[in-house]
């Protein structure tokens, strides 16, 4: 990851507001449902065989998009540590900002993606933000000071995320 698109990134402003905002249904009520039109506002995930390749629902979005997902899938340690404020906590039960890139990483590799990242100007923000200061050399633990700072006023109630 080049330190210079990610500032690039940052300094575009990202206009997508969180679309989620659909009460999430249960699991057992999801299945139900399966194949009804209601898929809409729901979270797609997209297993592929390594973070190196993107899912497909990514091939509709903005370069910025793509490239701030693919930072955020190699930056695991990082963004398990930095809570998300986009209100996904209660809306999708993360933990976390990773959660809203990536659903699951497998044992043999493969990495189970989740399209949440793209709806929400929210999530992506935080992620470059946190990737961007990272490759400058700043702690995990400052970052996360540094995003608590910028959202604890005005956003949403932040991810359930241990602190550091
Ligand atoms: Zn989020």
């Amino acid at each position: 990851m080049k330190i210079k698109s990610l500032v690039v990134l940052l300094s575009l402003s990202l206009l997508i507001a969180c679309s989620n905002k659909e009460p999430q249904k249960s699991e057992k009520n999801h299945q139900d449902h399966e194949q009804s039109q209601s898929h809409e506002t729901s979270d797609i995930r997209e297993e592929t065989g390594k973070v190196e390749s993107l899912p497909s629902f990514l091939m509709k979005q903005p370069k910025e998009i793509q490239v701030i997902y693919q930072a955020a899938a190699k930056h695991k340690e990082l963004l398990e540590k930095i809570p998300c404020y986009c209100g996904c906590g209660v809306e999708a039960n993360h933990k976390n900002n990773y959660d809203c890139f990536v659903h699951e990483n497998k044992k043999n590799g493969a990495i189970v993606w989740d399209d949440h990242g793209t709806k929400c100007g929210v999530c992506l923000e935080i992620a470059a933000q946190s990737v961007r200061d990272y490759s400058k050399g700043k702690s995990i633990k400052e970052i996360r000071e540094n995003i608590n700072k910028t959202y604890e006023k005005g956003y949403a109630k932040p991810t359930p995320t241990p602190t550091i």
